[in-house]
């Protein structure tokens, strides 16, 4: 019986929330409660295996009790200044991000959507300071995503997202991804910066060959354009190494990341060295919360941890892990047509739609996996996986196929 008055309360919170909330999302019927390192439990007292960690998000995994404490002494101590005056844990956070990713300066937003935002500004304006006019154009990359206000709508490739809201931002051109002549072509006297993730995410999990990301480095240092790396997702660990890009060799000018810098607490950023370090000045950009002391102490407690506990070499071994396992996965099922990914940022190409997978994996064997696109699983759970939490996914998601 107190399983079936939990089924009424949830179908009760669940209608509710449809007459409450703007409908921008289709959502799982599933009202989660609590979670513990890699597990979820709903409000009917089920319990769930997190291959999705909140859209790659909880690195840490859940209740944390380091960073947790952390949260709860900072949230006595104070919230918000604004950014009229100097805080503590800005300071602390900034320093070990530009100390993890060698950029030189940083900027703390509220979202991933907001540090690109950030990143095509200092795009514009390092174009403006050097040219005297603005009128500069972007390149960016077909199936990227990059967020959902217009300027990150405007540089994300793809028509269906882009089109009831055109028009965008002019100037953007977009390339096609690990395709060096598709970038050269679009080159101009006015083109001011290349933009691109560093792993494909949204689009279906597609790292940057080597060729490619060095090429672009060329093609930027050549033309005096600036190159920009999107790490919200693929980046604070996730590929095996603190950014993405620190596998290749090559650097960016700007880079932007988010997701998991909070683990669950709302702070992005973006990071600039060099001469696109300088290219804003006072006024030219700002937020409220921005940066605020509760958020940064979540950030520097996230950078602390992943340090102490060497998590990047956790990943790495996990991510060989998870790479031998989806491989057998692949081999031994027809419907699987690629595996691609590094680290704990994978996926599985499917030769049809996901969605009924991914909701049977769900519903039926309590596993959350989330989509990339259409035909794509992406597997991003939290860092802190095991491989025991890795046979277990297997197995739930060969029973869910
Ligand atoms: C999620 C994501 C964004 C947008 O971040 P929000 O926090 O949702 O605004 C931007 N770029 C990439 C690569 C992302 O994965």
């Amino acid at each position: 019986m107190a399983h079936n008055s939990g089924t009424l309360e949830k179908k009760h919170a669940i209608d509710k929330a449809e007459q409450v909330l703007y409908k921008t999302y289709n959502r799982f019927p599933v009202i989660f409660d609590h979670g513990d390192g890699v597990r979820l439990y709903d409000t009917e007292g089920n319990e769930y295996l997190d291959f999705g960690a909140g859209i790659a998000v909880m690195g840490l995994g859940y209740k944390d009790p380091e960073f947790t404490a952390a949260l709860k002494a900072q949230a006595d101590k104070l919230l918000h200044t604004s950014n009229l005056f100097y805080n503590q844990p800005a300071i602390d956070a900034g320093s070990r991000l530009l100390e993890a990713s060698g950029m030189e300066k940083v900027f703390f937003t509220n979202s991933g959507t907001e540090a690109v935002e950030g990143a095509l500004k200092i795009a514009k304006r390092y174009a403006y300071n050097r040219d005297g006019h603005g009128g500069h154009e972007i390149i960016a990359m077909k199936h990227s995503f990059h967020g959902r206000s217009l300027g990150a709508l405007s540089v994300t490739g793809n028509d269906h997202y882009q089109e009831p809201f055109a028009p965008l931002i002019p100037g953007i051109k977009f390339a096609e991804f690990n395709n060096l002549d598709s970038v050269k072509e679009l080159i101009h006297e006015n083109t001011c910066a290349v933009l691109m993730e560093t792993i494909q995410g949204e689009g279906g999990i597609y790292p940057a060959t080597e060729e490619f990301l060095r090429g672009v480095r060329a093609l930027c240092d050549e033309h005096d354009m600036l190159m920009m790396l999107d790490e919200i997702q693929c980046g604070m660990g996730r590929s095996g190494f603190m950014f993405a890009w620190q596998e290749y060799g090559v650097k960016p000018d700007v880079m932007t990341v988010a997701k998991a810098l909070g683990n669950g607490v709302p702070i992005g950023a973006f990071l600039a060295q060099g001469k696109a370090a300088w290219a804003m000045k006072p006024g030219d950009h700002g937020t409220t919360y921005g940066g605020n002391p509760f958020v940064c102490a979540a950030a520097d407690t996230v950078l602390r941890l992943f340090e102490e506990r060497h998590l990047t070499g956790h990943v790495k071994k996990m991510g060989d892990c998870l790479w031998q396992r989806l491989e057998a996965f692949a081999d031994s099922h027809d419907c699987v047509t690629a595996h691609r990914g590094k680290g704990l940022i994978q996926g599985l190409e499917f030769n049809r739609p996901v969605g009924e997978i991914v909701n049977k994996a769900l519903l039926d064997h309590r596993l959350v996996l989330i989509s990339a696109g259409t035909n794509v699983i992406r597997f991003v759970p939290p860092l802190v996986i095991t491989e025991n939490d890795i046979d277990e996914m297997i197995e739930k998601l060969g029973a869910a196929l």
